[in-house]
């Protein structure tokens, strides 16, 4: 397990049990050797066809466990209880979820009832998000707060009214100056008393990536005239007992608490001045920006890793709030946070499968098959062959690589022209690749196609080189004796991983047990797991190449024999389901396609039919590899 680092990022939810395989530890500490989840397990129920007892789901897979979701939010609710309670804060710390972050309706629903002890609400940045988060939290505790973030127009603001006479406990946070004018106007209009809260631009500089939006000119936010303008606006409409919260967010990945500090210290000097100007404030709510270790450096100085865990936050957080307030002789605000990635990266693992390992062949070559290369060869082609000879024999082995390499490059000029065959190529190609072993300069690294589609499933990888641990979930007992890269089944170069934590440029593997696990022909199956990516990656995969998400299941420990229970099981979206999302009419195209195969057909024993099912089946299945047989299929599109 030191070779992943999986101590590192996957304490204390994931480990290596006694059979080599990863193990999930669904309550973190709190859990009991039993209760480890043996995660080859899971895949293996979940993709066993259901004739052999299975669920008959197809890969890529994500694995839910809703105890690990469970055991974030009372981490970091116990965490903030913690500070406040150590360090005599007067208010308490009442946090909520960004939808945005995994806005899958089980998902959002888990962290509503597991939230609803200590009034955990949720955060909405669009019309469709405060809709699921208003009917989900019509199910939660009535003192969660609903906190209506991004930019809004009528429309949105109406709705955030109506979310608070619903008696959701909602509040419209501005991102813009003019929305304040919506919402007064939109609150007399619909008798609704509106709590407002303002998003502030701080001069505090988160400067990574995920820092892009603060600072004096990020992209959201109002600035401190802004600020003063609105204060204005309500005191005039006679509405400044309104304007309670007072909100920023730094960015993603905060990477020390100094930095937490410093932005947090700058927030509460607003709140406090708020306070000094009549508003009747009661909340400082400090955005996102919780970071996670994703290799497990503990270390500030990377864009994976953060150098504090959940108590050093808290308390950072606690303490800049009240040091600030009690100079200010402000009473001690509720504290909110918006954490997402905190919350929901550790509780889903995607799993896919590598299918076949390619490498650079390198031919044995005799010495008969190399005289007829030579034989073949051009006079200059022939020099650049004596010179490599020589500088063999004289044990050059630098020069060797150059003359390989200017034959090599003489050699594809020539074929271009038509005046060298192709096995004559081929033969070249295979005397570099002998040249380059020999001088142990040949390439190592192996690519393992994997049954996954970057773009679907690890879209911040391809977009903004995020890496996550990925790690075989079996063979962990055994020493890998490859290094690899992965490469996705799109028809995309940037279709791969070839980046991993720890600065690696290739994986260590193991040697698949026998090519061909699609054809069925046995050997072992080799799985995957990427951890860690349970927050955004969802949210913003898309459906390139026409590959969709993955099948997921929900995963609860249990006392049955295999200690876990699957509660939920979705299978991926079919090709038809995905064709559909493009517009197209996947009944009709079948249809389209039916009477072609009875046309055509006819000279089959069947008229067509064997044809027509086997269209329906591509159309019912999901985009991905297969290797399932089809016992237990049947055809809807019939
Ligand atoms: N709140 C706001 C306004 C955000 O923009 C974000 C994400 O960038 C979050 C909360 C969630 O941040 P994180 O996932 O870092 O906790």
């Amino acid at each position: 397990s030191s070779l992943y680092k999986i101590d590192g990022w996957g304490a204390p939810y994931f480990s290596v049990n006694g059979s080599g395989n990863m193990a999930v530890r669904p309550y973190g500490t709190a859990t009991l050797p039993h209760q480890e989840i043996d995660l080859l397990k899971i895949v293996k129920k979940a993709s066993d066809p259901i004739c052999s007892g299975g669920l008959g789901l197809q890969l890529p897979l994500i694995v839910r466990f809703p105890d690990v979701l469970k055991n974030r939010l009372e981490s970091l609710q116990s965490a903030f209880d913690y500070a406040i309670q150590s360090q005599g804060y007067g208010s308490h710390y009442q946090g909520v979820y960004p939808v945005k972050c995994n806005q899958d309706r089980f998902v959002v629903e888990d962290i509503v009832k597991f939230g609803s002890p200590f009034r955990f609400g949720l955060e909405a940045g669009s019309k469709p998000e405060l809709l699921l988060a208003m009917s989900c939290l019509c199910k939660g505790n009535s003192d969660a707060f609903l906190v209506c973030n991004g930019f809004k127009d009528a429309e949105y603001i109406s709705l955030a009214l109506i979310a608070r006479k619903l008696a959701l406990n909602t509040v419209i946070v501005l991102e813009q100056e003019e929305e304040i004018d919506l919402v007064i106007d939109l609150s007399k209009r619909l008798f609704v008393r509106p709590v407002v809260g303002m998003r502030a631009k701080l001069r505090t500089k988160h400067s990574g990536h995920f820092g892009s939006t603060s600072g004096e000119k990020g992209k959201f936010g109002l600035t401190t005239t802004q600020i003063l303008r609105v204060v204005r606006k309500l005191e005039q409409a006679d509405m400044l007992d309104c304007l309670q919260l007072l909100h920023f967010h730094i960015g993603s990945q905060i990477p020390s608490t100094a930095l937490l500090a410093d932005g947090v210290g700058e927030a509460a000097q607003i709140y406090c001045e708020l306070v000094r100007l009549g508003a009747n404030m009661r909340v400082i709510d400090i955005g996102g920006g919780l970071g996670i270790d994703y290799d497990g450096s503990k270390s500030s100085d990377s864009e994976l890793s953060v150098a504090y865990g959940l108590e050093e936050y808290a308390a950072a957080v606690v303490d800049a709030v009240r040091c600030v307030c009690d100079r200010r002789s402000v009473k001690h605000p509720i504290i909110c946070s918006e954490s997402g990635r905190a919350i929901v990266s550790h509780h889903s693992v995607l799993i896919f499968e590598a299918v076949s390992a390619s490498s650079y062949e390198v031919p044995s070559m005799s010495s008969l098959e190399l005289q007829y290369l030579v034989d073949g060869l051009t006079d200059d082609a022939r020099v650049d062959y004596q010179n490599l000879s020589a500088a063999a024999y004289m044990g050059e082995y630098k020069t060797c690589l150059v003359y390989a390499d200017q034959l090599k490059q003489r050699c594809v000029e020539k074929f271009k022209d038509g005046c060298l065959g192709m096995e004559q190529l081929a033969a070249v190609d295979g005397l570099c690749a002998l040249v380059a072993k020999a001088v142990g300069e040949l390439d190592s690294v192996r690519t393992y196609h994997v049954n996954l589609s970057v773009f679907t499933s690890i879209p911040d990888f391809w977009g903004i080189d995020q890496l996550f641990p990925i790690v075989p979930i079996h063979r962990l007992d055994q020493r890998p004796t490859v290094r690899g890269v992965l490469s996705d089944l799109t028809c995309d170069s940037d279709g791969k991983v070839d980046k991993f934590i720890g600065g690696e440029s290739s994986l260590p593997l193991h040697e698949l047990e026998g090519n061909g696990n699609l054809s069925g022909g046995g050997g072992g199956r080799y799985y995957l797991g990427m951890f860690l990516g349970g927050a955004y990656e969802e949210a913003l995969g898309g459906v390139h190449n026409l590959f969709g998400g993955p099948s997921v299941v929900r995963v609860m420990q249990s006392d049955g024999p295999h200690s876990f229970a699957v509660t939920r099981t979705v299978p991926g979206p079919s090709c038809g389901d995905v064709l559909r999302v493009m517009q197209h009419e996947p009944e009709l195209m079948f249809e389209t396609l039916k009477h072609r195969a009875e046309e055509f057909g006819q000279e089959d024993d069947d008229g067509g039919e064997g044809i027509a099912n086997s269209l329906a089946m591509s159309f019912r299945n999901m985009p991905y590899l297969s290797s399932a047989s089809s016992c237990c299929s049947e055809t809807d599109y019939n």
